[in-house]
């Protein structure tokens, strides 16, 4: 695996490791219904946890959860929820508790591109903050007001390379997910009351609709991906993995380098 940590670099002890079980677990994943969100939802099924989705796409949630429950007979679930609403968020959060009795892990992925150029838009790019940060940050703190009532758990936000490294072409995106990592990492002290751990994934480029959209409008990305090579699925799910059982990471953030291990995303 090609993974690295960012915030501190782990020691690995399987011995002293305490291995969070994946089966009967509740787990919110926001963005669910697509990408990256639906294959952590089907690898999570798989280990039987109990799935809800939140997403604005409801035709692909519902579909996938449909396939979850025939596949994997458990009792997953579509919720409707854009998460720059709030009070959706909320609902999300307090449907889950009500119909399955609590929530284990919180998985606050959702996330959408940058629209074009920076130079050339006007406020279209408070919605990719209000998606990517202000959304991972309600989810975050929702996700700790309820895990508490469960004694505790895991809450991942789904961050990415940009998040990390300046990203030339996406400022907007790169912001956010900067904004992402710092939030993340600097919740590091709150394992030692709430039993609560919070950590980020960040992940290069992996093809889904978000990369093959902005690729298509940003012929600069699609060089880059061309580049620079897709990450295979597996690799990021496994990072998500390694998150919810290691219960000594604590406001980490999983890297997964591209492919072809260069930068698109560079200092110069
Ligand atoms: P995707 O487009 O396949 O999936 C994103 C999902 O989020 C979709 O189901 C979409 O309907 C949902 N969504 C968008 N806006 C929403 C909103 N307001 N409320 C609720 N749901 C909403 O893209 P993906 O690549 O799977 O993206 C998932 C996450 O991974 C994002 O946070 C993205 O920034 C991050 N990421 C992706 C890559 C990549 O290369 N694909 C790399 C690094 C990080």
């Amino acid at each position: 695996m090609f993974f690295s940590f960012v915030h501190t670099i782990k020691v690995y002890s399987i011995i002293k490791k305490k291995i969070m079980q994946i089966r009967n677990k509740i787990v919110i994943i926001t963005g669910g219904a697509n990408g990256i969100g639906a294959a952590l939802a089907r690898r999570l099924a798989s280990e039987g946890a109990q799935v809800v989705i939140g997403d604005i796409d409801g035709k692909s949630g519902q579909k996938l959860i449909n396939e979850l429950n025939q596949n994997y007979k458990i009792n997953a679930a579509f919720v409707f929820c854009d998460v720059t609403n709030f009070d959706h968020l909320y609902q999300l959060f307090d449907t889950v508790q009500n119909t399955f009795g609590g929530i284990d892990i919180v998985c606050n992925n959702a996330g959408i591109g940058q629209f074009g150029e920076f130079y050339d838009q006007t406020d279209n790019w408070i919605k990719t903050i209000d998606t990517n940060l202000n959304a991972v940050i309600k989810g975050t703190q929702l996700g700790i007001q309820f895990l508490k009532k469960r004694g505790g758990g895991v809450i991942i936000n789904t961050a990415s390379l940009a998040g990390i490294y300046p990203a030339k072409f996406l400022p907007i995106y790169s912001a956010a997910k900067h904004g992402v990592i710092g939030f993340t990492k600097s919740l590091c002290e709150l394992n030692d009351t709430d039993n609560i751990r919070v950590n980020a994934v960040a992940p290069g480029f992996v093809d889904t609709h978000l990369v093959q959209n902005i690729s298509k409008i940003m012929p600069k990305i699609a060089q880059s991906v061309e580049k620079l090579g897709l990450i295979p699925m597996d690799e990021v799910i496994n990072a998500y993995i390694t998150i919810i059982q290691d219960d000594k990471l604590m406001g980490d953030t999983i890297m997964i380098p591209n492919k072809n291990n260069s930068q698109i995303i560079s200092k110069s």
